[in-house]
């Protein structure tokens, strides 16, 4: 694990909506955890919650990812980043909101080019079980009644059970679909 010489942590920075957190995201974190100290997790569209794609609370994220990610040994920082509606600024953006760090892990294009293009190292983890481990079909099982719950670490189905997650998700279809 961590490389702690001469005081200097390593740090690495995972970033996402996590729409919920599923066992992909969880693979890739502890991955990252045996390569760097310290993990600063990003959530992104904080502002974001009650839509389709973003059902959840940047609050409910935090815990889902806080009770997911509790027997890992390197701190974890988990960091809500509301969006700005300019991808050129972007990065300041998040720069000046969490720690400093080394490396930036994401597989997601668009972060990968506004990264590389101020000369931060992008590492992209591969892909675990991709056709399972996904926030949109896990959203369309909880939908269509489906098994959603063996995508996703244990506490996280405990948050999303209480506060109703599936409920809510149902309603904002509905809601939709009416519209
Ligand atoms: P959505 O379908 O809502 O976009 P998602 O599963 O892609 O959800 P995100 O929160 O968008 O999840 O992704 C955060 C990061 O996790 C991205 O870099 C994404 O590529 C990565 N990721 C998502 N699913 C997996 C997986 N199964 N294995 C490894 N990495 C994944
Ligand atoms: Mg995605």
């Amino acid at each position: 694990m961590a490389n702690l010489t001469q005081g200097y942590i390593r740090r690495g920075l995972y970033i996402g909506r996590f729409q919920p957190y599923h066992l992909g995201h969880q693979a890739v974190l502890r991955k990252i955890s045996e390569e760097v100290a310290e993990i600063v997790i990003v959530i992104g569209s904080a502002q974001s919650s009650h839509t389709m794609e973003n059902p959840f609370t940047a609050g409910e994220r935090i815990a889902m990812i806080y009770e997911a990610l509790s027997d890992l040994r390197n701190r974890c920082y988990v960091i809500p980043l509301e969006d700005v509606q300019r991808n050129a600024v972007w990065v300041s953006h998040l720069i000046s909101m969490v720690p400093r760090f080394d490396t930036v892990y994401s597989n997601n294009l668009l972060v990968v080019q506004l990264f590389s293009e101020v000369g931060i190292v992008v590492r992209k983890p591969p892909m675990f079980r991709r056709d399972v481990y996904s926030g949109t079909a896990i959203r369309k099982l909880m939908l269509d009644g489906g098994n959603w719950r063996n995508l996703v670490p244990v506490p996280v189905a405990s948050v999303i059970e209480e506060i109703d997650g599936v409920t809510r998700l149902a309603n904002i279809f509905e809601e939709d679909s009416t519209q």
